[in-house]
């Protein structure tokens, strides 16, 4: 189990009561959740250290009580309050650093190291709310810092050879480092990962969930060049509901979004996984269909309609509403440099079916010799 699988799984413990946190502060927790496993695990093993190698009960009894303070850490959380689990953990690791940097150890172990890689962590659990918090934290951390530093008084693990410390030191600085390191790599994959969902958005129609005008552009062009490299034809469709303003007249817009959405998913279920569609606005759709002649892709059209056709939401009163659509389609010419002016042409070719008394499609060659 990777430690990201592992917050991954912790994540369904609590989700009861962070699902109506923003997804950002859900992936903060999910950073914060891996500090307190990485506090756990190191935790666990100074234990161990401390008992087995340093032959101290004492050091290591004290150390389990931090190990039960990180494990009851997701205790606080599962029942529910998120701020006060930040709370409890920073406390954990504030009490825990205290104890072993100034009663436990002496400066020449390092284990004190831990506090100042506690600061860069305090920016990380209180967010830009808890400002207050994060400045005490920051202060309490750099005062047991400095004391470790300064206080001479007699430390429970004191009395142990040289070399011991020096051990201790030298797993220390690594361990702070790759701490960091952890930390900072989840931080990357969090904002990747929140760049790929902002892209995404950018290029959705949030009603209908199909590319918006920006996203189907930028499809077009990757599916051009690729025709073009291959050397196969490509159809492009304009697509728009006839008397769609008498819907939302009739029965309301929200009917009519529901419609909108509906013919969508008809659209999108009914072309191949290679094809694109996209809302180029109002109740306008354009598709672009891969490897498809002039005639292949009046087949496409023709059937399309036919699915419009038969798509149906409630109107209202319990009875079924549906739509026609008009269709314009055209070929993409092998010399055009970009699909805009095919879409103009297939722009055209629909409102020619419009002007033939709409649910139809019209068909428009490259060099304007009209079909279908
Ligand atoms: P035609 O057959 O000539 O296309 O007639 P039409 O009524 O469909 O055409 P028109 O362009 O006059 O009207 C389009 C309507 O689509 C007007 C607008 O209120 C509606 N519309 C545009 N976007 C949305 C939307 O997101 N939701 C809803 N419910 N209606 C929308
Ligand atoms: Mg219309
Ligand atoms: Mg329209």
């Amino acid at each position: 189990m990777t430690p990201m699988s592992a917050t991954a799984w912790l994540e369904r413990a609590y989700q009861a009561h962070t699902h109506h946190l923003p997804e950002s502060e859900r992936a903060k927790l999910r950073v914060v959740n891996l500090l307190a496993l990485i506090g756990l695990g190191l935790s666990l093993t100074y234990t161990l250290l401390y008992g087995v190698v340093f032959q101290s009960p004492m050091a290591a009894g004290l150390n389990l009580l931090f190990v039960c303070g990180y494990v009851a850490y997701f205790g606080v959380l599962h029942l529910g309050t998120v701020n006060a689990s930040r709370i409890w953990l920073v406390g954990v690791y504030l009490v825990q650093m205290a104890i072993f940097s100034l009663w436990v150890f002496p400066p020449e172990s390092g284990l004190h190291l831990f506090v100042i890689a506690g600061i860069p962590l305090a920016f990380l659990v209180f967010g830009h709310h808890d400002r207050l918090l994060r400045a005490g934290t920051v202060l309490l951390l750099l005062a047991v810092f400095f004391l470790a530093e300064t206080l001479d008084a007699p430390k429970l693990l004191g009395h142990l050879p040289h070399a011991y410390y020096r051990t201790t030191y030298l797993t220390v600085v690594p361990l702070i480092t790759l701490l960091v390191a952890i930390v900072l790599q989840s931080f990357l994959s969090e904002l990747h990962r929140r760049d790929e969902a902002l892209r995404q958005l950018s290029v959705t129609d949030p009603l209908t969930g199909v590319a918006n005008r920006r996203g189907l552009l930028e499809r077009a062009e990757s599916m051009q060049a690729q025709a073009s490299r291959l050397g196969l034809p490509m159809c492009v469709v304009m697509m728009d509901i006839d008397h769609f303003k008498a819907v939302n007249d009739d029965h309301g817009h929200q009917t009519g979004d529901h419609l909108l959405a509906a013919v969508a998913r008809a659209l999108r279920d009914n072309i191949r996984k290679e094809d694109a569609i996209g809302r180029m606005g109002g109740e306008e759709f354009a598709l672009l269909l891969s490897n498809a002649t002039l005639a292949e892709g009046l087949q496409t059209a023709e059937h399309l309609r036919k699915q419009v056709g038969s798509v149906q939401v409630s109107g209202g009163k319990g009875r079924p509403l549906g739509c026609t659509a008009s269709f314009g389609v055209t070929a993409l010419a092998e010399s055009e440099g970009s699909v805009s002016r095919a879409l103009a042409r297939a722009d055209k070719a629909l409102y020619r079916a419009k002007a033939e008394g709409r649910n139809r499609v019209c068909g428009v060659q490259p060099a304007l010799s009209q079909t279908g």
